[in-house]
């Protein structure tokens, strides 16, 4: 029997991990559950799986869970979420959205545990601190990404497996078909409505963007010891090929099915067996695959993810932050969708060259949120 810590149980892949879990009682048992807001749905959640900690992070829901079952102790407020990595735990899943997600995979990897990473703000903030830590503790970082997962998978489970080339697809996002002038005017909803996968919202606006490409770069260079000249990224408009990668002999080997989180999340929790799943078979006959390059006029933020990944240090962990505050102005109507790349540009512009440390990590989160602000305060600077 597993026992996992799910961080972000409420969320798009929190709930997709907990599928497996019904489908598969005999091998996996939930032991802590953490989520955000969400207290009807974690009510639920906390209910049926009696989990020994249940966490809910805002402290506004203070006293809303209701029915909680006499064997599970609760936590609120802005550091519950910590609590949910439990000491009996033998993976910590991190399904969290954001920089809170750092923390979390911070505390599991000192305390040795396997994480199953889909939190991808870990590793864009703060790879550089994380896998090194994870390395001198024998700590495995599972990837959960589709893309990560895929080149996983192709790499035999291994990410130390040499390689020369890795090949990320993109699906190009929900406005991948509007055309460039145009999208100064496209709504949230607009960019919300992605073609192939459905996901949180903040994700879901960075697919759009590219935003969500630019951290998956970062996110490959981590987790398989990659360089940025080693990754190239093509839009596959089918989502059907997840990702490939390249071997010294010139062989590509790639990884297909539908797209479905439900293979790379089960996956993370079984692998190297594969069990059932429920996703749909992958029917080829009749589709076409088609690749096409990345066009920066019309995703010029994943120019600036390159900017900040090619600065390093704490750059990539302000370029994200400062991409969770600029997304929810966008999402709130208060910002124009173009406006989202000149915010994280001048984000960039106004960071301090600090060295890279937890400390200077989390004073670069919050510093970012305070400059995406300035900036929507005095847009005339723009
Ligand atoms: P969602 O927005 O659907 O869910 C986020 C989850 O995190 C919710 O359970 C939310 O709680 C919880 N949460 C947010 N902040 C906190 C906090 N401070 N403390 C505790 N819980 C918190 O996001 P997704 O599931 O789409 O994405 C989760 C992560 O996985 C992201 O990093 C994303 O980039 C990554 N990912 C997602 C994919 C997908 O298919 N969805 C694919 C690949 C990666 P609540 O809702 O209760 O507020
Ligand atoms: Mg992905």
């Amino acid at each position: 029997m597993i026992k996992i810590a799910l961080l972000g149980s409420t969320g798009s892949i929190g709930r997709q991990v907990l599928n497996v879990v019904d489908r598969y009682p005999d091998k996996f048992k939930i032991v802590s559950l953490a989520a955000g807001s969400n207290v009807a749905l974690f009510s639920l959640q906390v209910n049926k799986y009696k989990p020994q900690v249940a966490c809910l992070s805002n402290p506004e829901k203070i006293g809303e869970l209701t029915e909680i079952p006499k064997e599970t102790k609760v936590y609120y407020g802005e550091n519950a979420l910590y609590h949910a990595v439990v000491d009996n735990a033998d993976i910590v899943f991190d399904a969290v959205m954001g920089y809170a997600g750092l923390k979390a995979v911070k505390l599991a990897v000192e305390l040795g545990k396997t994480v199953a990473l889909a939190n991808k703000e870990t590793l864009v903030a703060g790879g550089g601190l994380i896998m090194p830590m994870a390395k001198e503790k024998n700590v495995k970082i599972i990837p959960v990404d589709s893309e990560h997962s895929a080149i996983w998978q192709c790499l035999d489970f291994n990410a130390e497996k040499e390689f020369s080339r890795l090949i990320i697809t993109a699906s190009g996002g929900a406005l991948r078909n509007v055309p460039i002038n145009k999208l100064s005017s496209v709504s949230a909803s607009d960019a919300l409505m992605h073609p192939n996968w459905n996901m949180g919202k903040k994700i879901t606006v960075d697919c759009a963007t590219m935003v969500n490409k630019g951290f998956e770069v970062l996110e490959a260079m981590w987790l398989f010891g990659a360089k940025r000249e080693q990754i190239d990224v093509v839009i596959h408009p089918e989502s059907i090929i997840h990702s490939m990668v390249e071997f010294s002999d010139g062989a590509v080997i790639s990884q297909m099915g539908v797209p479905s989180m439900e293979i790379p999340i089960q996956l993370a929790l079984t692998y190297p067996k594969r069990l059932y799943t429920a996703t749909e078979p992958l029917l080829l006959k009749g589709k076409s695959l088609t690749f096409k390059d990345v066009d920066l006029d019309r995703y010029p933020a994943f120019k600036v993810c390159d900017l900040a990944i090619s600065k390093g240090g704490v750059y990539p962990c302000a370029l994200s932050g400062a991409d969770e505050s600029v997304v929810e102005l966008f999402l709130n109507g208060k910002i124009k969708y173009t406006d989202i790349p000149l915010y994280l540009e001048k984000v960039l512009e106004k960071t301090e060259n600090l060295p890279l440390t937890f400390e200077n990590l989390e004073y670069a989160d919050k510093i970012s949120r305070i400059l995406v602000n300035e900036i929507y305060n005095d847009r005339s600077g723009l």
